[in-house]
Parts: structure tokens; C-alpha cells; sequence
């Protein structure tokens, strides 16, 4: 089995109690981090219970699922999709067991916190993982920092998430990030660092979090993950000057790139395409050969918007080029004269080991096409991608050091 990092944790450990319904709101608030299922494990006076399953947060859980779960300590994951792993087995909190990437345990045991140090020091590669024994709720983020790990405080609560948006939303105050190899031990309202697997400065967090992965109204390591694609957006118009009538971005995640490349360039933004809101990324896509009726569902065109105009269009990334061919089409087919096309990530030319969904080499666009060639696939009338010069410049406010190897096939640890 193979775990994948962008996976979302939340954690809570509150003395007065419905952890459960605390949890359950946070992982809505990660939702975005994983659509393949998801769990919940609580603590009740010593005992474990647990529920999970396929699905999204609001099919799994029902209020009698909730009540039944109600504790004063709980850990809760959504697991991301990946290629076959949607069997239910998969779904966590797990009763440990480790595999490269985020695993949220539930241990109902005599689990001492010699037994996570020295765990942790044997595994390499991202993950963060949250561990429940009947006294404690221990919190670790892995040695280099490739994943985020925050921690908030609500009351005597003390609560732990990927993303401090999910820290909002259950109404708790964003305290730290964990650093890289940290190891937070909470019992009761006590809570404890452990630093001895802390290797000082050299972190790397994934980029990807704040191009693609992480919501927007998330702060990771300091940097606004809106204000980092709004940044990219701008340093894109800002290499690669056009002349074009508007700018739109694909949503979401190219929404905020594309305000920040409206902004620099002084072309106006507009909403050109529509999200249909009730896709999740578990949405049945038909085989290869309907791709295109896929997008058609996912996503509208506005003539109003694009007809007649030269258009810019920004998108967060591209990976096998399918989604940008069928986008560029719709906007022709809406009447716009030219579509330049702009991705906020530089070409993705290697695959990840840490966790991101990065196709094989050979389902890279980058990889195999030069890019005069993979804009004449994608039928736009021109195409940049951000520089690696200037994704190293989307995230200034980020007190951290950055893993970028699916851009530069350079990785900060022996894979
Ligand atoms: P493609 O058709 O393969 O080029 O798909 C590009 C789209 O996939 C972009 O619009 C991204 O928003 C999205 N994307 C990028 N990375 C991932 C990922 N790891 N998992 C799911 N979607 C992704």
C-alpha cells in the first residue's frame, strides 16, 4: 500500500470533550487534501472506537456515527485519491503500520514516547503522522519539513492540522507550525516538544503545496498560499508579456494566480470559465476517449467573457496536457480569437517519492515533447510556464527551505 502525502490530519485533544464533531469539521476544512476516503478514531476514556470509509467527509459520517464517536481525543485523516487504492482497507486512522508518505495512526495501546523518537528516526521521506495512545495525542512531522503540520489551540484544547484552515474552521487559534522532526507529546492540557530528530535549518517543504495543493486561505510556513499564487501569477506576466484583452484563470486553482497576472500586466480579469460545484476529484471519469466530455461537465465557458477577445489563460499547472487541449477548445468554441496559455508551475520532468500524484516520466507532457510541440498539442497560441527562477520567488514571507524536485529531478534526499 502506498500512502500519499498531500493526504489531510487533524487531531484534537480536549479535555471537555466531542472531539469527534471537532473532527469531523476540521476534515471538511481538508476535504481538498483528499476525496478518497476518510476516518475518524476517538479516544473514550481509554477506550478506541473508530469509523471510516470510502468517500467524502460529508457521505461518511452521519450524526449518529458522531455521537457514537464522542471523545476526548481523536485523529482524523482524508486520504487523496490515487490510481486503485479506493478499497476501504485503505482508509484511515490505521492501526500502525508505515509506508513512504502521511499515515494518521490510531493506537490504542501502551505506546511510550521512546517507541515514536525512535520510530521516527528510521523513516525517510514525508510524512506527518499523529498518534493516539489512551493518554496521549503525539504529533510528528517528518525530518526535512515536506509536509505541513500546524498546531492551534482552542481553550484548553489542543489541536493539530496539514493546514491552519482547518484550524478556523473549528474556531481555534493558529499557535506554530511544527518544525521538521519535531515531535509535540499532548496529555491532558500538557503539552511537550521532543526536538532530538529536529536537524536545524535544512527543511523542504514541498513548492507544490502553495501552487496546487493547499487551499488558499491557508498560511504554510509563514506565507499566505493565496498570496504565493497571486505572486507566481505576477512574476508570470512579468517574464512573459502579452497583449491580450483579459485574463482568466482555470478554477479553482489557477483562480488567484491569474488576479495576480491581471494586476501586473494592467489586463483586465475576468470570469471565463465556470466550475460546476458538485464535482469533487472522485468524479467517474470516463476512459481516455471521453476526456473531453469530462471537462465539458467539470467546466463552462462564458462567451460573454471570452468572445472576441485575445484571452489569457492561466492554469496552475500542466501534467499530461488532456485538461489544458479540452480547455483551450471550449474557449475557442466560445468565441475567443486567440487563448495563451500560462501555467504557474514550471514543467513538471520528474516524478515525485514524496507524495505528490506525479504520473511516470512517460505521461509527463514536459518529458516527452519540447515546448513548441506541446503547444501545438494543447491548441494554444502561445505557452509559458513559470521560470524555476521565479517559482524560487512565489513564497518570500515562507521561513523555510523548499523540495522542487518534480521540477528539477534534484531531490533533497537520496531516493
Ligand atoms: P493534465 O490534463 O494532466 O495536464 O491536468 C492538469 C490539471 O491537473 C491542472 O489543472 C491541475 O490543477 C491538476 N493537477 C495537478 N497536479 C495534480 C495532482 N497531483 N493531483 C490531481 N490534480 C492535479
Amino acid at each position: 500500500m502506498s500512502i500519499h502525502e498531500e493526504c489531510g490530519l487533524f487531531g484534537i485533544s480536549d479535555p471537555h470533550g466531542d472531539c469527534a464533531r471537532t473532527t469531523y469539521y476540521g476534515l471538511y476544512a481538508l476535504q481538498h487534501r483528499g476525496q478518497e476516503a476518510c476516518g475518524i478514531a476517538t479516544i473514550n476514556q481509554r477506550v478506541l472506537s473508530f469509523h471510516k470509509d470510502v468517500g467524502l467527509v460529508g457521505d461518511v459520517f452521519h450524526p449518529d456515527v458522531l455521537d457514537r464517536l464522542n471523545g476526548t481525543m481523536a485523529v482524523g485523516h482524508v486520504r487523496y485519491a490515487t490510481t486503485g487504492g479506493g478499497q476501504r482497507e485503505n482508509a484511515q486512522p490505521l492501526t500502525l503500520k508505515y509506508v513512504k508518505g502521511t499515515l494518521a495512526v490510531a493506537h490504542n495501546g501502551n505506546l511510550v514516547n521512546a517507541g515514536v523518537c525512535r520510530a521516527v528516526k528510521g523513516l525517510r521521506g514525508a510524512f506527518s503522522l499523529l498518534v493516539m495512545s489512551p493518554q496521549k495525542l503525539i504529533a510528528v512531522r517528518d525530518p526535512w519539513g515536506f509536509r505541513p503540520l500546524c498546531m492551534g489551540r482552542r481553550g484548553d484544547a489542543v489541536i493539530f492540522a496539514s493546514e491552519s484552515c482547518a484550524l478556523h474552521a473549528v474556531g481555534a487559534q493558529f499557535e506554530r507550525e511544527l518544525d521538521p522532526g519535531e515531535i509535540v507529546v499532548v496529555e491532558g492540557t500538557q503539552v511537550r516538544s521532543i526536538r532530538e530528530n529536529c536537524q536545524g535549518s535544512s527543511s523542504h517543504m514541498c513548492i507544490f503545496e502553495y501552487i496546487y495543493f493547499a487551499r488558499p486561505d491557508s498560511v504554510l510556513c509563514g506565507q499566505s498560499v493565496h498570496l504565493a499564487r497571486r505572486n507566481a501569477g505576477r512574476l508570470l506576466a512579468r517574464e512573459f508579456p502579452v497583449e491580450a484583452d483579459v485574463v482568466i484563470g482555470v478554477p479553482d486553482s489557477g483562480l488567484d494566480a491569474a488576479m495576480g497576472f491581471a494586476e501586473e500586466s494592467g489586463i483586465p480579469y475576468g470570469v471565463g470559465l465556470v466550475k460546476n460545484r458538485y464535482i469533487g476529484r472522485t468524479f467517474i471519469t470516463p476512459g481516455q476517449e471521453s476526456r473531453e466530455q469530462a471537462v465539458r461537465i467539470k467546466l463552462g465557458a462564458l462567451a460573454s467573457c471570452v468572445a472576441g477577445k485575445r484571452v489569457v489563460m492561466v492554469d496552475d499547472s500542466i501534467v499530461r496536457g488532456t485538461t489544458s487541449k479540452q480547455i483551450v477548445s471550449l474557449l475557442r468554441e466560445a468565441g475567443a480569437t486567440e487563448v495563451h496559455m500560462y501555467s504557474s508551475a514550471p514543467p513538471f520532468i520528474a516524478p515525485c517519492y514524496f507524495g505528490t500524484d506525479i504520473p511516470d516520466r512517460d505521461a509527463l507532457i514536459a518529458c516527452n515533447y519540447t515546448q513548441e510541440e506541446m503547444r501545438e498539442m494543447i491548441g494554444a497560441d502561445s505557452l509559458h510556464f513559470l521560470s524555476l527562477e521565479a517559482l524560487h520567488q512565489i513564497a518570500p514571507q515562507a521561513d523555510c527551505g523548499f523540495c522542487d524536485g518534480c521540477f528539477t529531478g534534484t531531490y533533497p534526499i537520496e531516493v
